[in-house]
């Protein structure tokens, strides 16, 4: 049994298939860049329309499989921006159509937490979702024989990725700055930054206006920029996620999202599960980020929501879309 994963909610479009036993035959994808911009959400839409067709081409050729031998049809329906989910909406729904194949709508943070538990497969983990647009720190409760995520601690304002991407633009290093930004830490050294946790949330935003006003009154460099708001944003999610191990007895940590490629927040949350006789878990740097096989997974392990799971061109109503669907709503 195949399930084929559209994913569109940011900056990557990507196309990925699963087995029902978690194998990945495809994950291919192409993401929005800019050398002087951030993400214009009709421009990444646009981006979207462009590469779907041929993103599609790789990866059946990459599974080696036509598109009528997969089995479910998989998309992420939010949260994410709004023209960008309608592509990836709108062509999984054509696919859907042509090969009459169930179509299930994805959860994306839920689709990130579940790619970092099958690949390490993981029992009972805190999740670390750390991404463009998300920073939360995920638990799994069951209830009735229902299991739901509850968020124990966010960001207030904006996601770490988000922020490291504006402290890109303004310091010229193009969209997505996160590598470019680890690269310059590395010959950095330590300014005092605002530190900002709030019991289990945390907050970037002053963060960014002291370096925004450091760098424009030329009072520091970019390399020291770099390295400090690194260092200062990593320590307090670190902490953050020290505090939910210790509460929950959980001895299990996994990172997932973009922000996860960076090895010295790796690093830091490594030294911390050491120190506390937990493990740190992470996911190799393509299952990381936004990609297509993570859509098509969280598919396959929600294909019950739809009855008998046969295609049913009723499930087309309204609402393909959920820009601000949250993960603890699922
Ligand atoms: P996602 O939304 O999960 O695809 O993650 C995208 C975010 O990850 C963007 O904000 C990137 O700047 C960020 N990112 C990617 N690589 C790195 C890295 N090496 N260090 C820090 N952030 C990164
Ligand atoms: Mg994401």
């Amino acid at each position: 049994m195949i399930t084929l994963g559209i994913e569109s909610t940011a900056h990557t479009f990507g196309i990925g298939m699963v087995t029902d036993r978690g194998k990945i035959l495809a994950n291919v994808k192409d993401s929005y860049s800019s050398l002087n911009a951030g993400m214009i959400p009709d421009q990444v839409a646009e981006h979207h329309q462009l590469v779907k067709g041929e993103i599609l081409k790789q990866a059946l050729r990459e599974a080696k499989i036509d598109l009528t031998d997969v089995d479910y049809l998989a998309y992420s329906s939010g949260p994410g921006i709004d023209p960008c989910l309608w592509v990836g909406y709108n062509f999984a729904k054509e696919l859907s159509e042509k090969i009459k194949k169930p179509l299930i709508a994805v959860n994306h943070c839920a689709a990130h937490l579940s790619i970092g538990k099958l690949y390490n497969q993981l029992k009972d983990p805190v999740y670390l979702y750390v991404s463009g647009v998300n920073t939360q720190i995920i638990i799994e409760k069951t209830a009735d024989r229902k299991s739901h995520y509850v968020v124990l601690g966010e960001t207030l304002d904006i996601g770490l990725g988000n922020m490291l991407d504006k402290l890109g633009r303004i310091m010229g290093l193009g969209f997505p700055a996160g590598p470019g930004i680890e690269e310059l830490a590395k010959g950095g050294k330590y300014l005092e930054l605002p530190y900002v946790v709030k019991g289990m949330d945390a907050s970037f935003s002053g963060i960014l206006t002291k370096a925004q006003q450091l760098y424009e009154r030329k009072q520091a460099t970019k390399e020291d920029l770099c390295f400090s708001v690194q260092e200062t944003c990593f320590a307090m999610i670190t902490e953050v996620a020290e505090r939910a191990l210790a509460h929950t007895g959980k001895t299990e940590l996994v990172l997932i999202g973009g922000v996860g490629a960076n090895q010295r927040f790796c690093e830091m949350l490594q030294i911390m599960c050491k120190e506390r006789k937990a493990e740190f878990y992470n996911v190799p740097i393509g299952l990381a980020g936004d990609q297509g096989a993570m859509i098509a997974w969280e598919g396959f392990l929600r294909k019950g929501q739809y009855g008998d799971g046969q295609y049913d061109d009723r499930q087309y109503g309204e609402g393909g879309v959920k820009p601000h669907w949250r993960v603890d709503e699922v």
